[in-house]
């Protein structure tokens, strides 16, 4: 493979260069005044671009506007700031393909992949302008001739921390609900894949008042400067546990912060005797979503299937795998990318390693690759013991364990033995089991019969180490408020 780029990606990394990469500081654009971070091409891991990042000053001037831009934001009607979401989600459209080609060059994501995940971005702003008459409060009859009011009120500030995986769709999904529920939003995108969020800045012009969206670049210091300001009440945070901690722990040092955690996951697909492996197999390649080279949480990355399918299920499996093209994300046909970063690669590579050396076997990839990015093959692991590092903890890249159960008693207790709790999928068409088996899953979010998709409208988040709250729905939307009770006393 050569990764020298077709013509089109050139000429859009050449501009991603040559580009004046500024934040927004409330409604200013401007060039950062923390030192600068470099971001690189994973397909060559090449420097593409590299902004300054928002410094403690910037922040804390990011903050202090968005204080200022909510007070008027929180008092204007749900259906204002619908409207005010919509128009944005309008421009954001209009500019999808740009936004798309950012994330595919910055984050190495397949093109065709980041065009649904720029539509997708722009549907999710455009439900929760919808869901805008959801927020209403309630009058309770507490007690005789007095009146007992309640209001969602929005918090003020919110900082939103997202991590890499999907850049634009991320930025702009998880700024619609709490502009909805009446917050000024200080936004900060992952230090490695920051360069749509940084444009969507730049299209804000105009669109929404001063002060409720800003954007800040850099890394774990910028996120905690936000974290630890005493003007951000509520922090929704998307990524690992071990940094959901960090804040957790620094929003309680500086003062009572509300916190929603959206974390990783080590996700189990379960395929009984009954599966219809004619839908399973695609569903399992699917569910690891091999189009983010595997770096998605809900990647259903354990296959438990029972004995009597297993050597006809890892049959077709590794045949879907081995014929899943490899190669630069804008190239036409590509169904995996490189992995973010060289970072990330080494880590992954590092898991695969580790899982053999404890007794797997790589039935599928194992290595890096093509050329020297980013690239990890698609791989896929059997024999997996399931209290072994690679059955326990979350890759966070395309490599996938497969293990084996004799009965469903031994399914659940392998599904349920890791400490995270995001996803979950059943194989089965006996619905007596399809139900049994979903609810005695310890997991946020499960499909039967299916995996990987997401369905506007149906809350999405983790139990255990895979986190707190609730996204994707009203859940999400209440979630930016918080309650107000008067009560009217008769005069
Ligand atoms: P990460 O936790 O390393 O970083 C996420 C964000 O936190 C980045 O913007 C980073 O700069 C910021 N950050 C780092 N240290 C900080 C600190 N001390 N204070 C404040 N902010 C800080 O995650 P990542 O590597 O970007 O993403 C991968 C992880 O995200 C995986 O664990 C994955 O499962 C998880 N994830 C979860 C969901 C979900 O919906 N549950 C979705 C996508 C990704």
């Amino acid at each position: 493979m050569t990764t020298e780029p077709d013509a089109e990606a050139r000429r859009r990394i050449e501009e991603i260069g040559a580009r004046p990469w500024r934040q927004r500081i409330g409604d200013e654009l401007r060039t950062g005044r923390g030192p600068t971070l470099p971001i690189t091409d994973p397909t060559n891991d090449t420097v593409l671009a590299a902004p300054a990042t928002a410094d403690a000053e910037d922040v804390r001037e990011a903050v202090e506007r968005a204080a200022a831009g909510a007070a008027a934001w929180g008092r204007t009607t749900p259906r204002e700031r619908a409207a005010a979401v919509r128009a944005f989600a309008d421009v954001l459209e209009r500019h999808a393909e740009e936004l798309a080609w950012l994330d595919t060059i910055d984050a190495g994501l397949p093109l065709w992949m980041m065009r649904i995940d720029a539509a997708t971005g722009v549907e999710r702003m455009r439900m929760f302008a919808d869901l805008a008459h959801s927020l209403v409060g309630h009058t309770i009859p507490a007690s005789a001739g007095n009146l007992h009011l309640t209001f969602p009120e929005p918090f003020g500030v919110v900082a939103r921390i997202i991590p890499f995986n999907h850049p634009f769709m991320f930025a702009s999904s998880k700024l619609a609900a709490p502009l909805v529920a009446g917050n000024a939003v200080v936004l900060k995108p992952s230090e490695l894949t920051p360069l749509s969020a940084l444009r969507m800045g730049e299209l804000a012009d105009g669109i929404l008042p001063p002060g409720v969206f800003s954007v800040v670049h850099g890394g774990p210091e910028t996120g905690e400067a936000l974290v630890r300001h005493p003007a951000v009440s509520r922090i929704a945070f998307t990524g690992s546990h071990q940094v959901g901690r960090a804040i957790q722990r620094s929003g309680a040092d500086a003062g009572i912060k509300h916190v929603s955690l959206e974390l990783g996951g080590k996700n189990a697909m379960l395929v009984f005797p009954d599966a219809d492996l004619d839908r399973a197999v695609p569903a399992a390649v699917k569910g690891m979503n091999f189009a983010f080279a595997g770096q998605s949480c809900g990647s259903t990355s354990r296959v438990l299937v029972h004995e009597s399918l297993a050597e006809e299920f890892t049959e077709r499996f590794v045949r879907a795998v081995d014929a899943l093209r490899i190669g630069r994300p804008w190239d036409e046909g590509v169904q995996i990318g490189p992995m973010v970063s060289r970072r990330q690669q080494e880590r992954a590579l590092g898991f695969i390693e580790r899982a053999v050396a404890a007794g797997a076997e790589v039935l599928s990839g194992g290595g890096r690759g093509p050329g020297d990015g980013c690239f990890v093959q698609p791989t896929v692991l059997g024999g997996v013991a399931p209290d072994s590092e690679v059955a326990r903890e979350e890759v966070f890249g395309p490599v996938v364990s497969l293990l084996r159960f004799r009965d469903e008693e031994e399914a659940l207790r392998i599904a349920n033995d890791v400490e995270y709790g995001l996803t979950g999928s059943v194989w089965t068409r006996d619905l007596d089991r399809a139900l049994r088996v979903s609810r005695a899953l310890e997991a946020g979010y499960v499909w039967v019969n299916d995996t990987s998709t997401h369905f506007p409208g149906v809350p999405f988040g983790g139990w255990k180490l895979s986190g707190i709250g609730r996204e994707e729905s009203v859940d999400e939307l209440l979630s930016y408020t918080q309650l107000r009770a008067i009560n009217v006393v008769a005069a």
